[in-house]
């Protein structure tokens, strides 16, 4: 089988007040809000979407805010920790940065390179690394200069309820390359230069549960329609269950549970978030799926408004 993912896509998450969320992400991360939509499966809950000035594949990073949910806790059958990666250079001024709206920041070392530890504000673990590879954000936003901003995930540290089984699936049904050991973390390389470094803790993890502050899946990346369908065949044969082909509107995606519990997606390239909206009024509007468009304004009545907006430090 020559099917290889080139890296990450999409990762998802739970988390609470909307606002704080888009403060969080837009305010503090300096990513950009792409898309402001619902979710398809429940139209009273946001789903907002992240990334760099594209909302390009390997930057993307997704939320299901929900006021009333439960607190999730991070554990087995979930990504554990989703890694930014920002340029060269660039950590002290991010250390500095988190530090100034009161983030407690560790560092911590792996596979030779240092990682900038730190939560966001519902609990999900997050860290930053700086890497040469990647193209950087076209995207400035609270003054974080373009040479210092998040170019998209540099890949995902993720909790097993059983590693083995797990790195079968990296390795054989992604088609990642599985290399190294180092303190417990078993490294996976993608070709992509994004999003392309997995590491799986070897422990194997009590089961989390799911709610604020926890990933719900990650979504690996398919190039094409066609590939996709391969990907969808493919991971049924090897004994998976995966979904049908769902329309997502800005991506197709398949989706299956891997043995080791968490919830993995692949999702197409095309077509992008510029499907509905032009590249440069991304996020801007409340897009709805046609299907939804005849209760737009019972859907908005029941929707906290939000904005993007500077968060000074100290604020969150
Ligand atoms: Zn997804």
């Amino acid at each position: 089988m020559t099917l290889q993912t080139s890296g990450i896509h999409h990762i998802t998450a739970f988390a609470r007040n909307p606002q704080e969320n888009v403060d969080f992400y837009a305010g503090v991360l300096g990513l950009r809000l792409v898309k402001k939509t619902i979710n398809f499966d429940a139209p009273e809950v946001y789903h907002l979407y992240f990334g760099n000035e594209a909302g390009s594949p390997g930057t993307i990073i997704t939320f299901f805010p929900w006021p009333e949910s439960r607190k999730g806790r991070i554990g087995g059958g979930q990504v554990g920790t989703t890694t930014y990666v920002v340029p060269e250079g660039a950590l002290e001024y991010w250390e500095n940065r988190l530090e100034s709206f009161s983030i407690l920041v560790d560092k911590s070392e792996r596979f030779g390179e240092t990682y900038l530890q730190f939560r966001d504000n519902e609990g999900l673990q997050l860290e930053l690394v700086a890497r040469a590879e990647g193209a950087n954000s076209g995207w400035s936003f609270g003054g974080i200069p373009l040479d210092k901003a998040i170019k998209g995930f540099g890949g995902a540290v993720l909790y097993s309820v059983n590693p083995e089984k797990t790195a079968h699936v990296l390795e054989h049904v992604l088609g990642m390359k599985k290399t190294e050991e180092d303190g417990g973390y078993l490294r996976f390389l993608t070709d992509g230069d994004i999003g392309n470094r997995i590491d799986l803790r070897l422990a194997a993890l009590p089961w989390g549960g799911g709610g604020a502050g926890t990933v719900h899946h990650i979504a690996w990346r398919a190039k094409d329609f066609q590939e996709h369908a391969q990907w969808q065949s493919f991971v049924s044969e090897e004994g998976y269950q995966p979904t049908t082909i769902i329309d997502r509107q800005y991506f197709n995606a398949v989706y299956f549970r891997e043995p080791g519990g968490i919830l993995f997606e692949i999702a197409t390239d095309p077509p992008g978030f510029a499907r509905d909206e032009a590249a440069d009024a991304l996020g801007e509007k409340l897009m709805l799926p046609a299907w939804y468009e005849p209760q737009r304004a019972q859907i908005e009545a029941n929707l906290l408004p939000i904005e993007v907006r500077e968060v000074k430090g100290g604020r969150l």
